[in-house]
């Protein structure tokens, strides 16, 4: 028995590009990012994890077709969604700069890989990676816990070694 091709193809709706057609700009957008072989083949709301790359900085990156093109929180590129800074006055990065020698420091000991000090607010949960300035330490800690006012934390490590030494200020 010979199955039909596209049998399936309206299960999720209208084929992908279709809807690419009849959505303007972004899904001319969409369109283009789309590297898959055979678009034709997808439905706009598939959960088939197309490949894409990104028209802004040219990441590959495989999302569900569903993902992209819904109408409420679309996901875009990984990449640039790092990139965007999270606001221009709340991001890490612009805490530090107004906040003299201790911003100086922790915009220093700032290492984590995934996202820029732009990409998170000051006040985030996030568990960014640091390095002690002192120490070379490194450890994962939420970006607030080091920025509170009210006994922010430090490196662990050298918060054991002057508990070690006392409170004499004999530090290694
Ligand atoms: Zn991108
Ligand atoms: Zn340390």
């Amino acid at each position: 028995m010979v199955k039909k091709r596209g049998a399936n193809q309206h299960k999720g709706g209208k084929p992908f590009l279709e809807w690419c057609k009849e959505n303007g700009k972004r899904g001319e957008k969409l369109a283009n990012e789309f590297r898959e072989e055979l678009p034709t083949k997808l439905a706009k709301g598939s959960d088939y994890k197309a490949k894409w790359k990104c028209g802004t900085c040219s990441h590959v990156w495989r999302a569900a077709v569903k993902n992209r093109t819904e109408s409420v929180r679309p996901r875009g590129c990984p990449k640039c969604a790092n990139r965007i800074p999270v606001s221009k006055t709340k991001n890490f990065l612009a805490w530090c700069e107004k906040n003299g020698e201790r911003g100086k420091k922790l915009s220093r000991e700032y290492i984590d890989p995934d996202r820029p000090p732009t990409a998170v607010t000051y006040g985030s949960n996030y568990k960014a990676l640091w390095n002690c300035g002192t120490c070379s330490h490194e450890w994962r800690a939420k970006v607030f816990h080091r920025t509170k006012s009210n006994s922010p934390s430090g490196c662990p490590q050298c918060n054991i070694a002057n508990r070690r030494h006392g409170e004499d200020g004999c530090f290694v």
